[in-house]
Order: structure tokens, then sequence, then C-alpha cells
């Protein structure tokens, strides 16, 4: 069961987004195929892969006839069912299991997790009905941030209340479903670490990615962040420590707030490559895609040391609001590198792509991948 998954095996991708794509690029250079299954079809990763299956992740018979297709199966999106893994794990290894998957696919079931063994979290409380959200809202005090259990990534699914009045509301707003309540941070920097288990228990990190949002969703991120040493130790801990209780095999991210007085409060874990993680394809050794088809096929991690100071800016649907961005000109700027996800419909706050940028210093790198992205539009 524990044999290495080698190339010219097939790996078998859950999802089909931009994260299996840039999985499927790494495996195929290391000369594995893939396969991948989602409902959709011309995929961001069914346009890399050597076979797209189409079929809902709940048809567990197609999820069990594509498992019999490949040598291992991962996934590249936590809402897959835990059904899905499982039924998958039947017949071949899935790498991450599916218990990990079910501790983060469910914001009140990894708060309490990581709240249970003592890790930093803002205040939170769980809601199933609106009385529950205002004892809730009392307990955990304002303002405070609601979020819906299931499905929220990118803050879909979240909403600031600044008064026990606005409860009723939002309880409408994201439709009478369970729902976690946290307490509203104030926060001097966001911050992640991306990192990776092995089978036997190996442990690598790409050191401590600094993060900025903008409507919730990531904008940019600088890499290494610039915070003092002691807090990025504590955070490379903290993830090491998140990676053997989950007994975790794979690719995952912590995201952290840093705190005014140099506290740091886990805001998620990502069981997965993440976004803040893209620099590493063109400034680490190794991607954390390429550590991810390592880990998934049991072999020894690569090493993730940093070549130059890196920054990413992520590149959604608004910037076609005049047409195709103009890329000859973001290309002219030195040091950039364009990523585009293969993604038809430009909707507004849709991931489409990333630019890459490298410098001598984060600042440098910052002011590249800005630039680049300014004249697109
Ligand atoms: P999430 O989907 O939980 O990762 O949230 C997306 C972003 O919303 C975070 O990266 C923060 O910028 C913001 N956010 C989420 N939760 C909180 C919180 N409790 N306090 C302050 N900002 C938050």
């Amino acid at each position: 069961m524990n044999r290495p998954v080698l190339p010219g095996a097939t790996i078998g991708v859950l999802g089909s987004g931009q994260l299996g794509r840039m999985l499927a690029l790494e495996a195929k250079r290391m000369g594995y195929r893939v396969h991948t299954l989602s409902p959709g079809v011309d995929t961001p990763t069914g346009q890399v892969a050597d076979l797209e299956v189409s079929a809902e992740y709940d048809d567990l018979e197609a999820i069990r006839a594509f498992a019999r297709g490949v040598d291992v199966v991962t996934f590249e999106f936590e809402n897959v069912l835990i059904d899905a893994a499982d039924a998958a794990a039947e017949i071949v290894p899935v790498r991450p299991s599916g218990s990990a998957l079910h501790i983060t696919q469910q914001r009140a079931r990894e708060k309490a997790f990581l709240a249970d063994r003592g890790y930093p979290v803002a205040p939170f409380a769980k809601a199933q009905s609106l009385d529950e959200l205002a004892v809730g809202l009392g307990a955990v005090g304002l303002p405070a941030i609601v979020k819906t259990s299931v499905f929220g990534y990118d803050g879909k699914g979240q909403h600031r209340i600044n008064s026990i009045e606005e409860g009723e509301r939002v309880w409408g707003l994201i439709g009478h479903q369970e729902a976690i309540i946290e307490r509203l941070v104030e926060f001097t920097m966001e911050i992640s670490v991306v990192a990776a288990r092995g089978l036997d228990g190996e442990f690598a990190h790409y050191g401590v990615i600094e993060n900025v949002h903008h409507n919730h969703i990531l904008d940019l991120s600088v890499c290494p962040a610039r915070l003092p040493a002691g807090i990025g130790h504590e955070a490379v801990h903290l993830t090491h420590r998140v990676l053997e209780d989950l007994g975790y095999v794979g690719v995952l991210c912590v995201e952290f707030f840093v705190t005014g007085d140099g506290r740091l409060l886990i805001n998620e874990i990502a069981p997965r490559p993440h976004n803040s993680g893209h620099f590493t394809i063109d400034a680490c050794v190794t991607s954390q895609f390429e550590q991810q088809v390592r880990a998934v096929c049991g072999l020894s991690l690569g090493d993730p040391a940093q070549i130059r100071p890196a920054a990413m800016v992520n590149l959604l649907g608004d910037l076609w609001i005049n047409g195709e961005p103009d890329w000859a000109a973001a290309m002219a700027v030195p040091d950039v590198k364009l990523h585009l996800y293969g993604k038809g419909d430009p909707l507004v706050g849709r991931k489409m792509g990333h630019l890459t940028a490298l410098g001598e210093s984060v600042e440098e790198a910052a002011a590249k991948a800005l630039a680049a992205r300014d004249v697109l539009c």
C-alpha cells in the first residue's frame, strides 16, 4: 500500500480548477499521467490532463470507476464530499486522507479541532438558529463576522455584524444555514505558511508569506514576509503541529492573523496547495505543486528553498471590463511571469490567473507585479 507511485503512473484529481491545472502541469513534467473528475467540461485542469471525466461528486459509482483508472487520488478542492473520498479509498490510496478533509471542509469542525488542541484562534461560536446566532454574538462580542460553515471561501458567505439587531438580516442573507460567528480581529498583518508532510512524516515549508486581501479575496502575496523572526518561527511551528495532529500527507496552508501585540491567531486551514503559495512555481527550487505530487506519490519531499524574493498578484475577471487585457504590455515588465488558468468567462471576482514577479527585495518584486497588473487595462 505504501510503495511509491512512480513516474509513468496516473494521478487522479478530484476537482478541476486552477490548482488541479498547476498540479497537472508539474505532474506531467515529471512523467505522470493525470486524470481529473468534476461536473464540468473543458475545465482548467481538464485542458491539460490526459483524461477529463465529467461526473457529479455524489455519483459514487463514477468516482469508483475513476479510481479504478488511476494509481492514487488527491483533490484540489476541499468541498469534495467525504463519501466520494471514501469511495475512492476503497480502490486506491487517497492523499490527503478523507479524515483531514472531513475536519477542514467545515468551519465549525475545523475551529473546534483547533480550539480543543489549544491552538490560538479568535473567539468563536457556532449557530444553527437565529436564537443561537444572537446568543453567539453576545458571547463572542462585537463587531463580529458571520461565516457559513460550509462552502465558504474567498469571503463567500461572510458578513460583518456591528450590532445584535443586524443578526436577523444576516441570518436571512446566509439562507438560515449553520454558521460560525467570529470576533472581528484587528490584525496588523495577514500571513500564511504553506508546508508539506510526506508519507514518512518528513516536513518541508516555504517560510512565511505576507498576504493582502481585497474584498476578502487574496490580492497580493509577498515572500519572505516582513515580520520579526520569532513570529515567523512560531507560525511555522504551529503549521508543523497542525500537519502532525491531522496525520496529514500532502501540501497544506495555514492562514494566520498577526495582532498588534505580536500574537498569532489561526484563521483557517486549506487542505491543499494555496493561492498564497503560487509564487513557489517561479521562485523556489520545488514548487508547492511538485511538492504535492511528491507527497501524494509517497516520494521524498523536494527542497523548498526560495531562490529570489517574490510577489504574486491575482488577476480577477474584473480586469476584462474593457475587453481582453493587454498581455503584451504586462510581459514587457522585467522579471514578470504570467499564469492564466484557461477560464472562458471572466466574471467579476473570479480568479482568472496570476502574475509573479521576482526582485532583489520583496518591495521591488511587489512593485513589478503591481506595475504589470496596472498596465493590463
Ligand atoms: P476566510 O474566507 O475565512 O479566509 O476570510 C477571508 C478574509 O476575510 C481573511 O483573509 C480576512 O481578510 C477577512 N477575515 C475573515 N475572518 C476575519 C476575522 N475574524 N477578523 C477580521 N478579518 C477577517
